[in-house]
Protein backbone atom coordinates (compact mmCIF):
# COMPACT_ATOMS: atom_id res chain seq x y z
CA UNK A 1 0.00 0.00 0.00
CA UNK A 2 0.87 3.52 -0.51
CA UNK A 3 2.24 5.84 2.20
CA UNK A 4 -0.22 8.87 2.89
CA UNK A 5 1.53 12.44 4.36
CA UNK A 6 -0.79 14.47 5.22
CA UNK A 7 0.37 18.19 5.62
CA UNK A 8 -2.09 20.37 7.60
CA UNK A 9 -3.31 21.67 11.10
CA UNK A 10 -3.63 20.56 14.73
CA UNK A 11 -5.10 21.86 16.95
CA UNK A 12 -6.26 21.42 21.01
CA UNK A 13 -10.24 22.30 20.92
CA UNK A 14 -11.13 23.56 24.08
CA UNK A 15 -14.98 22.90 24.83
CA UNK A 16 -17.27 24.41 27.75
CA UNK A 17 -20.72 23.44 27.65
CA UNK A 18 -23.20 26.00 28.41
CA UNK A 19 -27.20 26.57 29.52
CA UNK A 20 -26.69 29.60 26.58
CA UNK A 21 -24.06 31.11 24.58
CA UNK A 22 -22.75 34.32 26.34
CA UNK A 23 -23.89 37.80 25.03
CA UNK A 24 -20.44 40.21 24.61
CA UNK A 25 -19.42 41.53 27.84
CA UNK A 26 -21.50 38.81 29.77
CA UNK A 27 -20.36 36.03 31.72
CA UNK A 28 -22.08 32.12 32.04
CA UNK A 29 -21.76 29.55 34.14
CA UNK A 30 -20.49 26.48 32.38
CA UNK A 31 -20.83 23.43 33.50
CA UNK A 32 -18.43 20.75 31.61
CA UNK A 33 -15.11 21.31 30.04
CA UNK A 34 -13.36 18.95 28.33
CA UNK A 35 -10.31 19.64 25.85
CA UNK A 36 -10.29 17.31 22.62
CA UNK A 37 -7.12 16.74 19.68
CA UNK A 38 -8.57 18.42 16.34
CA UNK A 39 -7.25 20.55 13.46
CA UNK A 40 -8.32 18.83 10.12
CA UNK A 41 -4.96 17.70 9.07
CA UNK A 42 -4.62 15.72 12.32
CA UNK A 43 -8.28 14.16 11.96
CA UNK A 44 -7.63 13.11 8.65
CA UNK A 45 -4.32 12.13 9.47
CA UNK A 46 -6.02 9.49 12.59
CA UNK A 47 -8.68 8.83 10.26
CA UNK A 48 -6.74 7.43 7.94
CA UNK A 49 -4.40 5.69 10.32
CA UNK A 50 -7.51 4.36 12.13
CA UNK A 51 -8.09 2.56 8.77
CA UNK A 52 -4.76 1.07 8.04
CA UNK A 53 -3.26 3.66 6.01
CA UNK A 54 0.58 4.12 6.58
CA UNK A 55 0.63 7.56 7.56
CA UNK A 56 3.11 10.36 8.39
CA UNK A 57 1.91 14.08 9.42
CA UNK A 58 4.12 16.94 8.94
CA UNK A 59 2.59 20.64 11.06
CA UNK A 60 3.82 22.79 13.35
CA UNK A 61 2.67 22.79 17.21
CA UNK A 62 4.35 25.46 20.02
CA UNK A 63 6.54 24.23 22.38
CA UNK A 64 3.57 24.31 25.32
CA UNK A 65 1.93 21.53 27.04
CA UNK A 66 -0.95 21.23 24.62
CA UNK A 67 1.84 20.95 21.72
CA UNK A 68 2.96 17.91 23.16
CA UNK A 69 -0.16 16.41 24.01
CA UNK A 70 -1.09 16.69 20.18
CA UNK A 71 1.85 14.92 19.18
CA UNK A 72 1.28 12.42 21.42
CA UNK A 73 -2.08 11.18 20.74
CA UNK A 74 -1.11 11.30 16.43
CA UNK A 75 1.60 8.56 18.02
CA UNK A 76 -1.10 6.70 19.88
CA UNK A 77 -2.99 6.86 16.78
CA UNK A 78 -0.38 5.18 14.86
CA UNK A 79 0.54 8.03 12.71
CA UNK A 80 4.58 8.54 12.32
CA UNK A 81 4.70 12.55 13.95
CA UNK A 82 8.25 13.00 13.70
CA UNK A 83 8.17 15.98 11.44
CA UNK A 84 5.17 17.69 13.29
CA UNK A 85 7.86 20.66 14.39
CA UNK A 86 7.82 22.34 17.75
CA UNK A 87 8.23 26.28 16.64
CA UNK A 88 9.72 28.21 19.86
CA UNK A 89 7.86 31.10 18.89
CA UNK A 90 3.99 30.63 18.21
CA UNK A 91 1.66 28.88 20.79
CA UNK A 92 -0.05 26.11 19.76
CA UNK A 93 -3.40 26.29 16.97
CA UNK A 94 -6.40 26.58 19.61
CA UNK A 95 -10.46 26.09 18.64
CA UNK A 96 -12.10 28.04 21.68
CA UNK A 97 -15.83 26.52 21.74
CA UNK A 98 -18.85 27.20 23.59
CA UNK A 99 -21.74 24.68 23.08
CA UNK A 100 -25.13 25.24 24.45
CA UNK A 101 -28.23 22.58 25.66
CA UNK A 102 -29.52 21.68 22.30
CA UNK A 103 -26.11 21.87 20.31
CA UNK A 104 -25.72 25.38 18.96
CA UNK A 105 -22.20 26.62 19.40
CA UNK A 106 -19.93 29.32 19.03
CA UNK A 107 -16.48 28.61 17.86
CA UNK A 108 -13.07 30.76 17.78
CA UNK A 109 -10.02 29.56 16.94
CA UNK A 110 -6.71 30.74 17.04
CA UNK A 111 -4.63 29.50 14.29
CA UNK A 112 -1.12 29.97 16.16
CA UNK A 113 2.18 27.74 15.04
CA UNK A 114 -0.52 26.56 11.77
CA UNK A 115 -0.08 29.79 10.49
CA UNK A 116 3.50 29.87 10.61
CA UNK A 117 3.65 26.21 8.36
CA UNK A 118 6.47 27.34 6.15
CA UNK A 119 8.31 26.36 2.85
CA UNK A 120 10.60 24.02 4.91
CA UNK A 121 7.92 22.09 6.28
CA UNK A 122 6.67 21.55 2.61
CA UNK A 123 9.78 20.62 1.53
CA UNK A 124 9.86 18.07 4.89
CA UNK A 125 6.75 16.74 3.72
CA UNK A 126 7.14 15.96 -0.18
CA UNK A 127 10.81 14.57 0.62
CA UNK A 128 8.53 11.93 2.24
CA UNK A 129 6.83 10.78 -0.64
CA UNK A 130 7.68 8.33 -3.46
CA UNK A 131 6.10 7.83 -6.63
CA UNK A 132 2.54 6.84 -6.29
CA UNK A 133 2.54 8.09 -2.65
CA UNK A 134 -0.27 10.52 -1.29
CA UNK A 135 -0.11 14.01 -0.24
CA UNK A 136 -3.57 15.44 1.55
CA UNK A 137 -3.70 18.93 2.66
CA UNK A 138 -6.50 21.30 3.76
CA UNK A 139 -6.87 25.14 4.00
CA UNK A 140 -5.74 25.67 7.66
CA UNK A 141 -2.19 26.04 7.05
CA UNK A 142 -1.25 29.12 4.25
CA UNK A 143 -2.28 28.62 1.05
CA UNK A 144 1.04 29.83 -0.52
CA UNK A 145 2.52 26.68 1.28
CA UNK A 146 -0.06 24.66 -0.45
CA UNK A 147 1.19 26.57 -3.77
CA UNK A 148 4.26 25.06 -3.51
CA UNK A 149 3.48 21.39 -2.17
CA UNK A 150 1.03 20.92 -4.64
CA UNK A 151 3.47 21.46 -7.23
CA UNK A 152 6.34 19.80 -5.37
CA UNK A 153 4.57 16.86 -4.91
CA UNK A 154 3.55 16.21 -8.60
CA UNK A 155 7.14 16.92 -9.34
CA UNK A 156 7.45 13.56 -6.99
CA UNK A 157 5.06 11.45 -8.64
CA UNK A 158 2.59 12.21 -6.06
CA UNK A 159 -1.09 11.63 -5.68
CA UNK A 160 -1.48 15.25 -4.67
CA UNK A 161 -5.56 15.87 -2.82
CA UNK A 162 -7.23 18.84 -1.37
CA UNK A 163 -10.19 19.29 0.82
CA UNK A 164 -10.53 22.84 0.36
CA UNK A 165 -11.87 23.53 3.72
CA UNK A 166 -12.78 26.03 5.72
CA UNK A 167 -13.69 27.10 2.39
CA UNK A 168 -12.12 29.94 0.55
CA UNK A 169 -11.96 31.54 -3.01
CA UNK A 170 -9.24 30.12 -4.41
CA UNK A 171 -7.13 31.10 -7.72
CA UNK A 172 -8.62 28.44 -10.27
CA UNK A 173 -4.65 27.83 -11.35
CA UNK A 174 -4.27 26.66 -8.38
CA UNK A 175 -6.44 23.32 -9.04
CA UNK A 176 -5.13 22.81 -12.13
CA UNK A 177 -2.16 20.67 -10.46
CA UNK A 178 -4.43 18.65 -8.31
CA UNK A 179 -5.49 15.29 -8.74
CA UNK A 180 -8.92 15.38 -6.57
CA UNK A 181 -10.58 18.15 -4.63
CA UNK A 182 -12.85 17.27 -2.17
CA UNK A 183 -15.54 19.71 -0.73
CA UNK A 184 -19.29 19.62 0.93
CA UNK A 185 -21.70 21.09 -0.85
CA UNK A 186 -21.46 24.24 0.96
CA UNK A 187 -17.79 24.65 -0.16
CA UNK A 188 -19.06 23.57 -3.87
CA UNK A 189 -21.62 26.32 -4.15
CA UNK A 190 -19.37 29.20 -2.90
CA UNK A 191 -16.37 27.91 -4.91
CA UNK A 192 -19.09 27.97 -7.80
CA UNK A 193 -22.51 29.52 -8.33
CA UNK A 194 -24.40 29.32 -4.88
CA UNK A 195 -27.66 28.51 -7.71
CA UNK A 196 -25.63 25.09 -8.71
CA UNK A 197 -27.45 21.94 -8.35
CA UNK A 198 -24.47 19.65 -6.54
CA UNK A 199 -23.76 17.55 -9.94
CA UNK A 200 -23.43 21.36 -11.82
CA UNK A 201 -20.79 22.33 -9.50
CA UNK A 202 -19.08 19.25 -9.08
CA UNK A 203 -19.07 19.43 -13.01
CA UNK A 204 -17.68 23.13 -12.75
CA UNK A 205 -14.94 22.57 -9.98
CA UNK A 206 -13.74 20.04 -12.34
CA UNK A 207 -13.61 22.10 -15.14
CA UNK A 208 -11.24 24.28 -12.79
CA UNK A 209 -8.44 21.48 -13.21
CA UNK A 210 -8.50 18.74 -11.05
CA UNK A 211 -8.74 15.14 -12.39
CA UNK A 212 -11.20 14.51 -9.89
CA UNK A 213 -13.16 16.08 -8.06
CA UNK A 214 -15.21 15.31 -5.04
CA UNK A 215 -18.74 16.61 -3.23
CA UNK A 216 -19.66 15.61 -0.21
CA UNK A 217 -23.73 15.54 0.36
CA UNK A 218 -23.72 14.81 4.30
CA UNK A 219 -26.72 12.10 4.77
CA UNK A 220 -27.44 11.80 0.76
CA UNK A 221 -23.39 10.54 0.17
CA UNK A 222 -21.08 11.91 -2.27
CA UNK A 223 -20.56 12.07 -6.40
CA UNK A 224 -17.85 12.75 -7.93
CA UNK A 225 -16.56 14.02 -11.69
CA UNK A 226 -14.01 12.66 -13.51
CA UNK A 227 -13.58 12.37 -17.43
CA UNK A 228 -16.11 9.99 -17.85
CA UNK A 229 -18.82 12.88 -16.25
CA UNK A 230 -20.70 12.88 -12.79
CA UNK A 231 -21.17 10.02 -11.01
CA UNK A 232 -23.89 9.76 -7.52
CA UNK A 233 -22.13 7.56 -4.78
CA UNK A 234 -25.23 6.22 -2.40
CA UNK A 235 -24.61 6.41 1.20
CA UNK A 236 -24.77 4.06 3.83
CA UNK A 237 -27.56 4.19 6.12
CA UNK A 238 -26.61 5.28 9.71
CA UNK A 239 -28.07 6.17 12.97
CA UNK A 240 -26.82 9.59 12.83
CA UNK A 241 -26.32 11.32 16.23
CA UNK A 242 -23.54 13.94 15.64
CA UNK A 243 -22.22 15.15 12.23
CA UNK A 244 -18.65 16.41 13.21
CA UNK A 245 -15.93 14.76 11.78
CA UNK A 246 -17.55 13.22 8.97
CA UNK A 247 -16.07 15.01 6.14
CA UNK A 248 -12.69 14.38 7.73
CA UNK A 249 -13.59 10.67 8.27
CA UNK A 250 -14.48 11.16 4.73
CA UNK A 251 -10.92 12.50 3.72
CA UNK A 252 -9.39 9.75 5.72
CA UNK A 253 -11.00 6.75 3.85
CA UNK A 254 -10.59 8.14 0.83
CA UNK A 255 -6.78 8.54 1.35
CA UNK A 256 -7.10 4.88 2.26
CA UNK A 257 -9.16 3.71 -0.61
CA UNK A 258 -6.43 5.17 -3.12
CA UNK A 259 -3.29 4.49 -1.16
CA UNK A 260 -4.38 0.77 -1.74
CA UNK A 261 -5.19 1.76 -5.45
CA UNK A 262 -9.31 1.26 -5.45
CA UNK A 263 -10.53 2.56 -8.40
CA UNK A 264 -12.31 6.35 -7.67
CA UNK A 265 -15.87 4.69 -7.35
CA UNK A 266 -14.39 2.06 -4.89
CA UNK A 267 -12.46 4.95 -2.75
CA UNK A 268 -15.56 7.26 -2.53
CA UNK A 269 -17.69 4.41 -1.57
CA UNK A 270 -15.34 3.25 1.15
CA UNK A 271 -15.37 7.13 2.12
CA UNK A 272 -18.95 7.37 2.81
CA UNK A 273 -19.11 4.31 4.71
CA UNK A 274 -16.58 6.00 6.86
CA UNK A 275 -18.14 9.55 6.91
CA UNK A 276 -21.16 7.49 8.09
CA UNK A 277 -19.49 5.63 10.88
CA UNK A 278 -18.61 9.13 12.18
CA UNK A 279 -22.15 10.20 12.64
CA UNK A 280 -23.06 7.01 14.44
CA UNK A 281 -21.00 8.37 18.18
CA UNK A 282 -20.24 12.12 19.47
CA UNK A 283 -17.19 13.93 18.88
CA UNK A 284 -14.60 14.64 16.15
CA UNK A 285 -12.09 12.91 16.64
CA UNK A 286 -13.24 9.88 19.13
CA UNK A 287 -15.44 9.61 16.50
CA UNK A 288 -13.07 8.89 13.46
CA UNK A 289 -14.04 5.13 12.62
CA UNK A 290 -11.87 1.83 12.58
CA UNK A 291 -11.78 -0.96 10.19
CA UNK A 292 -13.83 -3.04 13.17
CA UNK A 293 -16.58 -0.34 13.36
CA UNK A 294 -17.35 -0.63 10.00
CA UNK A 295 -17.15 -4.55 9.90
CA UNK A 296 -19.51 -4.33 12.85
CA UNK A 297 -21.85 -1.67 11.35
CA UNK A 298 -22.02 -1.85 8.04
CA UNK A 299 -20.58 -5.95 7.22
CA UNK A 300 -17.66 -3.77 5.06
CA UNK A 301 -13.66 -3.88 4.99
CA UNK A 302 -11.20 -2.60 2.43
CA UNK A 303 -11.77 -5.65 0.31
CA UNK A 304 -15.04 -5.93 0.06
CA UNK A 305 -14.78 -2.46 -2.14
CA UNK A 306 -12.27 -3.62 -4.37
CA UNK A 307 -14.56 -6.56 -5.27
CA UNK A 308 -17.09 -4.50 -6.05
P1 LIG B 1 -18.71 17.84 6.16
O1 LIG B 1 -18.62 17.23 7.53
O2 LIG B 1 -17.38 18.24 5.61
O3 LIG B 1 -19.78 18.89 5.98
P2 LIG B 1 -20.53 15.88 4.98
O4 LIG B 1 -21.54 16.28 6.00
O5 LIG B 1 -20.90 16.02 3.54
O6 LIG B 1 -19.12 16.61 5.19
O7 LIG B 1 -20.16 14.36 5.30
C1 LIG B 1 -19.11 13.65 4.68
C2 LIG B 1 -19.59 12.29 4.24
O8 LIG B 1 -20.04 11.55 5.40
C3 LIG B 1 -20.77 12.31 3.28
O9 LIG B 1 -20.31 12.36 1.94
C4 LIG B 1 -21.48 10.99 3.59
O10 LIG B 1 -20.92 9.95 2.85
C5 LIG B 1 -21.18 10.77 5.07
N1 LIG B 1 -22.30 11.23 5.92
C6 LIG B 1 -22.43 12.41 6.58
N2 LIG B 1 -23.59 12.47 7.27
C7 LIG B 1 -24.24 11.30 7.03
C8 LIG B 1 -25.49 10.73 7.45
N3 LIG B 1 -26.33 11.40 8.26
N4 LIG B 1 -25.82 9.50 6.99
C9 LIG B 1 -24.99 8.81 6.16
N5 LIG B 1 -23.80 9.27 5.73
C10 LIG B 1 -23.41 10.50 6.16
Amino acid sequence: MASIVVLGSLNLDLVVTVPRLPQPGETVLGERFGSYPGGKGANQAVAAARLGGRVAMVGRVGSDSFGASLITNLELNGVDASDVAVDPDSPTGAALIFVEDGGQNMIAVASGANATVSPRDAQRAVARLAAGDLLVMQLEIPVAIIDQAVVAGRRAGAFVVLNAAPAQRLDPGRLRELDVLVVNEREAKAMTDPGNSPEAAAAALRAMGPRIAIVTLGPAGSLFCDEGGVHRVEPFQVQAVDSTGAGDAFLGALAVGLAGALPPQAAVRFANAAGAAATSSLGAQVALPRLDDLRRLFGVDLSSFAKA
